[in-house]
Formats: structure tokens, C-alpha cells, sequence
């Protein structure tokens, strides 16, 4: 079979170990997963609810519902034309790749951040024009704009960043998207958690904030992610899209889950708290953590991080080994913040490593 020259220099995502595979593998009863930045409360009851009252399953979903572009617009503050849907920022992220990107064209990605930006501008062909971040691992604005070219399409931001946790400063975006003519794409996947959002800068013709109902929301299985955009790109989005990228059911929970407003409260109080008491725990066993505005902390031990996660998987607890991340070192490590007694069996078992 003759596949495309591209795929030669693309591996596949490689997604975090599940429960039940570690459960096997190590012959344990209980396993705690903290590897895949899922929330540990799961989705709004009547997200649940909504989800589970549709039953006409054999008819086609609308391809571009309004009613949810329209509460999508009214929680960000966008009109419903600035609103454009998809398979998750995963399935936004193409679509717009689809809109600008050719062979032989460039992407500029501030490393580290999350690996599926790699994945994709390969697989079309690109270019990654990687751009090492500073030690607080805030974006070098000076080496990203020397990096842009007429062959930069794309400049792709990640705020909070994965797997590092930091936001990005407003005024350095800005300054990005006023002075090139790519797209700047905004990941904004764990805005809810943070202290700051930029949806101000979807002022921009050329930017484009992307959000998701897999992290605070909890329906990552559900596959919904939007993006603000102009009104010209929407225009244009719509011609790439697969025909029908949301479900029925998919729609209804993401509508519900807008509509409780009370339960993401609780999502984001909580994870904050045991954010702030998982990285105090942490530093108090000597352990490296970086500050962090999102549902996961980075952190930097002595130990090797893919020992640390193996030692780790051997008392039940999953985590992200990064080193394999592109900017990453060998001695980083990711942790979701779960449940307070998913972070204490955490905290007992890197203890427990530490001192052995
Ligand atoms: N962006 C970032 C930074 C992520 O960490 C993730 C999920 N791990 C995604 C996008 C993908 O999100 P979605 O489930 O909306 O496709």
C-alpha cells in the first residue's frame, strides 16, 4: 500500500493507560487514573439526564445546531455566527488545519504543549517549527516572531498550557496576533480552572479561541468542542466540516450542562482547593511543582519520570509520564487533580516512592 509520504513522520497519539488495563497488568483491585486530565466529578446530572432522553437515534443530528451555538455565545459573550462546532477541540482543530494548512507550509508551536498539535501539522503535511519556552515556561515572544515566515499558517497557543499549567499573558498574544498574518489558534481546553481567559482577543480577525466540553464540563466521551471565530472563517469552516459532527444526544447534555451553572461552580471550586493542597503536600516532600491554572500540575522530581510513573502504577495510581512530551526533560510528570481521596492515595504512594 502506498500511504502518503506525510505519515512517515507521525506517531499515533498515545493516550493515558486505562483503569482496567493497570488492574490487569498489576493485578490490583483498586486503581486510581490522575493521567488524562478528566474530571473526577463527572458531568452535571442533567447533563446526564438530557443525554439519556433522546431516543430517535436512527435520524441524522442537525449539522450546525443554533440552539447551542446560541447558549455557547451567550456563555462566552459571542454572537451564535461567531460560534462554529466540532468532535471536541480534537475535531475543531482539523477543521481549521483543513482551512489553512497545505504541504509544505508551517505551524509554530511554543514546546512544550499538548502533543496532538505535533501529530496533526505532520499529517498535513506541515511543518512544526518547535520554539523552546523560558524556564517559567512563558512564551518567548521574540524567538515565536522571528520563527514566523510566509510560511507560517499557524501559531498555535495553548492557555492553560498542557502539560505545564501556566496561562499565557494577554498583552504577548496580542502582540502575536498583531504582528503576523497566521491564524492564532487559542487553546483555551481548561479555561474554566483558570483565573484569566482570553476571549477579549477574538476581537481579532485572525485569532481563534477554542473550548471544549471534556474538561470542566465532564463530557469528554461526548466528543463537543466549539471555537470562536470570525464570522468569514465560520463561512468557510462549514464548507470542511464532516456533515454531521454532533450527536443529538450530545447536544442535549452539552445545552444542560450550560444550564447548570451551579455544578461547574462546584467543579471549579473544588479542583482549585485540592489544587493548592495537592502542590503544598508535594513541596513539602521536596518535589518540584509549577504553578498551575488548570485541572493538572506539573511537577519535576530527581527520579526519572518514567520510573516515578512505574513505580506509581505499581501502587495504582496513573499518571502522565511527560518525557516523551517535545520540550519536556526526562524528570517531568503530570498529575490530574481527582477526588481529595484519589489525591491522598497520590500523595501516599509518592511518598511511599520517595522514600524507598
Ligand atoms: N487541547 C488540550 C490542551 C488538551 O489537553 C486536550 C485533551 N487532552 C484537548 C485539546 C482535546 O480536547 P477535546 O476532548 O475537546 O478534543
Amino acid at each position: 500500500m502506498k500511504f502518503r509520504e506525510a505519515l512517515k513522520s507521525v506517531s499515533p497519539y498515545v493516550p493515558g493507560k486505562s483503569i482496567d488495563e493497570v488492574k490487569r497488568e498489576y493485578g490490583l483491585d483498586k486503581v486510581v487514573k490522575l493521567a488524562s486530565n478528566e474530571n473526577p466529578y463527572g458531568a452535571s446530572p442533567k447533563a446526564v439526564k438530557a443525554f439519556k432522553s433522546y431516543e430517535d437515534l436512527h435520524i441524522y443530528p442537525e449539522p450546525d445546531p443554533e440552539d447551542l451555538r446560541q447558549k455557547i455565545g451567550e456563555y462566552v459573550g459571542f454572537d451564535a455566527e461567531r460560534i462554529v462546532l466540532g468532535a471536541g477541540i480534537d475535531g475543531v482543530m482539523e477543521n481549521i488545519f483543513k482551512l489553512f494548512v497545505d504541504s509544505s507550509d508551517e505551524v509554530v508551536i511554543p514546546i512544550p504543549s499538548f502533543p496532538y498539535y505535533h501529530i496533526l501539522t505532520r499529517v498535513c503535511g506541515a511543518r512544526d517549527v518547535c520554539i523552546a519556552r523560558k524556564e517559567d515556561f512563558s512564551i518567548d515572544v521574540q524567538a515565536m516572531l522571528d520563527a514566523v515566515s510566509e510560511k507560517t499558517k499557524i501559531v498555535l497557543l495553548c492557555s492553560p498550557n498542557n502539560p505545564t499549567g501556566n496561562i499565557e499573558n494577554e498583552e504577548v498574544v496580542r502582540e502575536i496576533a498583531e504582528s503576523c498574518n497566521a491564524v492564532v489558534f487559542v487553546d483555551e481546553a481548561y479555561a474554566e480552572f483558570s483565573s484569566k481567559n482570553l476571549l477579549k482577543l477574538a476581537e481579532y480577525e485572525n485569532v481563534v479561541i477554542a473550548r471544549t466540553f471534556s474538561k470542566a464540563f465532564g463530557l469528554a466521551n461526548l466528543r463537543i468542542g466549539y471555537a470562536i471565530v470570525s464570522e468569514e472563517i465560520r463561512k468557510e469552516y462549514l464548507k470542511v466540516s464532516t456533515p454531521f459532527p454532533l450527536s443529538t444526544p450530545a447536544k442535549l447534555a452539552a445545552m444542560a450542562a450550560l444550564d447548570d451553572q451551579e455544578f461547574l461552580r462546584f467543579v471549579v471550586e473544588k479542583t482549585r482547593e485540592e489544587r493548592r493542597r495537592v502542590s503544598k503536600k508535594l513541596m513539602d516532600m521536596g518535589v518540584k511543582v509549577y504553578p498551575s491554572e488548570a485541572n493538572f500540575i506539573l511537577i519535576e522530581t530527581p527520579l526519572k519520570s518514567a520510573k516515578l510513573a512505574e513505580e506509581l502504577l505499581k501502587r495504582g495510581i496513573i499518571v502522565r509520564d511527560c518525557s516523551k512530551f517535545i520540550g519536556c526533560s526526562e524528570h517531568h510528570v503530570r498529575v490530574s487533580i481527582g477526588k481529595k481521596e484519589e489525591n491522598d492515595a497520590f500523595l501516599e504512594a509518592m511518598e511511599d516512592v520517595l522514600c524507598s
